[in-house]
């Protein structure tokens, strides 16, 4: 037996064969990136990575996992936030990369569809989209390395949900190898498709545990004619709230994005991040970037922009606005939002929640938590900004200047547990947007009701026998 992961060389040996010596990493210098998220939070181990080219490699891999009752994570981009793609510590999981899969099938702008493989990169896919003059709408920090299995996975969303929904709105139809290694060709084109339960919406968000995707079906949209990105200085998340509902009534569904950000997350950017400038004259305790996009003319657009603006303006909501002048403006603006997280790293530890509550309880649970997290650690640091319209809300902490990093970070779990009472309190969810992953496992069983961790279970049960699909993620099985 190998002592490093407990699988035999012979073992490994006929794994490798599946998908040929050249598509297989097991050097640990090679291995090592991928054993670590992007945030350093999880840290595992593996003896080898396997790069399939095609489904029928997955479904081979899958087998014989199956077979010799062997743990596989899939992985595409490796930029998971709650350590789902990052193998255990025990170092018995092979790592499952669809890197190699990364095929546009086929686009076709009449029926306004995308075919991809788990593989492709999103960035790609947007591109593929804007080359028939069309629009793929999930756009994210990490669009240049994520991919299409991760995205629907984690059922991501990002900064157009409010417009086009996150990726389960986004989707069709799929392709998953089972971890029995059977394919369920699922890529179907259709709208309406009320034919019993709905296996597609189950491996959605289910983070690699019930199957690997390899093909999807994604939507396209209308590319945007006009579009208006401006950024308003504001005086709380109630204001906020009020401007958003104008927003939400003036524009409709060409409100693509409306975002809150924080004083102090704009003094980081703009410290931090090379480029980033306020570019209002004087200091808002608050901010809302506004996003309308529209496909009949570029002067609606304009048209509502400026009634909102000049409305803010009008009633006090509003205390100065600029809108983006040109596209090079409107990349500025939500630079500043997209940077936000990054830009807390130099200031030191980051306490990080990403939760949501209906819209209209955000004013309340931004005071509630702000009142419990300044009493719990003094002098904290609060960064809390998000898709206001989506109710979600990157509750970020940082640490209190000069304060100790790790004394600071080992209090993750207990200010978790207060915010994310608060939340609770709300209605709100403890994940909006990252998934559970092995970040919230233990707290996803704890919060929610016994007969809803039960099914999850039995649905592991159901669709992986073997337990090998991702073992130790969302839902604990042994
Ligand atoms: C800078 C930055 C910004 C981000 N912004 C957002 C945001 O705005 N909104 C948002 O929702 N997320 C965001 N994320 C989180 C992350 O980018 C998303 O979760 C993304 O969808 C993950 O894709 P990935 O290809 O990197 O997946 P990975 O990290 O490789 O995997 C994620 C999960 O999916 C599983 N998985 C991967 N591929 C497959 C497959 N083919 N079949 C089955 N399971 C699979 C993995 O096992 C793991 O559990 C951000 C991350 C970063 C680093």
């Amino acid at each position: 037996m190998d002592t490093i992961s407990g699988i035999s060389p012979d073992l490994l040996d006929r794994f490798a064969a599946i998908v040929g010596e050249g598509n297989v990493l097991r050097r640990p210098e090679d291995i090592a990136p991928r054993l670590v998220e992007n945030r350093g939070l999880y840290r595992g181990a593996s003896p080898m990575v396997l790069k399939p080219g095609s489904t029928e490699d997955v479904a081979a891999i899958l087998k014989l996992a199956t077979e010799t009752r062997t743990p596989v994570v899939p992985q595409t981009g490796n930029t998971g936030l709650v350590g789902g793609q990052v193998p255990r510590g025990s170092g018995t999981d092979l790592i499952l990369s669809l890197e190699r899969m990364n095929r546009i099938r086929d686009v076709d702008p009449v029926a306004n569809v995308l075919v991809a493989e788990g593989g492709a990169i999103l960035a790609d896919v947007q591109k593929a989209a804007e080359g028939v003059q069309r629009l793929f709408p999930l756009s994210l920090g990490s669009e240049g390395s994520c991919r299409i299995g991760g995205n629907l996975s984690t059922n991501a969303g990002g900064t157009a949900v409010l417009a086009y929904g996150n990726m389960r709105q986004l989707c069709l139809g799929l392709e998953v190898v089972l971890p029995t290694g059977e394919i369920w060709d699922g890529l179907r084109r259709l709208k309406k498709d009320n034919t019993g339960y709905d296996l597609r919406d189950l491996f959605i968000g289910a983070e690699g545990t019930l199957g690997v995707i390899t093909g999807a079906v994604l939507k396209l949209f209308p590319q945007p004619i006009g579009r208006q990105v401006a950024l308003a200085g504001i005086a709380s998340p109630a204001d906020a709230l009020r401007l958003f509902e104008k927003a939400s009534n003036l524009c409709g569904t060409s409100l693509t994005g409306f975002e809150l950000m924080p004083r102090l997350g704009v003094e980081f950017t703009t410290r931090h991040i090379e480029g980033v400038r306020d570019p209002l004259s004087e200091p808002h305790p608050w901010y809302a970037l506004i996003d309308i996009s529209t496909s009949d003319s570029a002067e609606t657009a304009e048209t509502m922009v400026h009634a909102l603006l000049e409305w803010g303006l009008e009633t006090g909501l509003v205390r100065d606005a600029v809108i983006a002048g040109s596209v090079a403006q409107q990349k500025a603006l939500w630079q500043m939002r997209e940077s936000m997280s990054d830009a807390q790293k130099p200031e030191g530890g980051s306490i990080k929640h990403d939760v949501s509550v209906p819209v209209s309880s955000i004013p309340l649970f931004m005071e509630e938590a702000g009142k419990a997290v300044m009493a719990a650690i003094p002098g904290a640091r609060i960064c809390a900004f998000g898709h206001l319209g989506d109710g979600n809300i990157h509750y970020n902490i940082s640490q209190p200047v000069g304060a100790d990093k790790a004394a600071f970070l080992a209090r993750w779990y207990e200010i978790n547990e207060v915010v994310h009472g608060i939340v609770l309190s709300l209605d709100g969810s403890i994940s909006a947007e990252h998934g559970i992953g092995q970040l919230k496992r233990d707290e996803l069983a704890r919060i929610r009701p016994t007969i809803e961790i039960d099914l999850m279970r039995r649905i592991k049960r159901a669709f992986d026998p073997a337990n090998i699909m991702n073992p130790g993620k969302v839902v604990a099985i042994e």
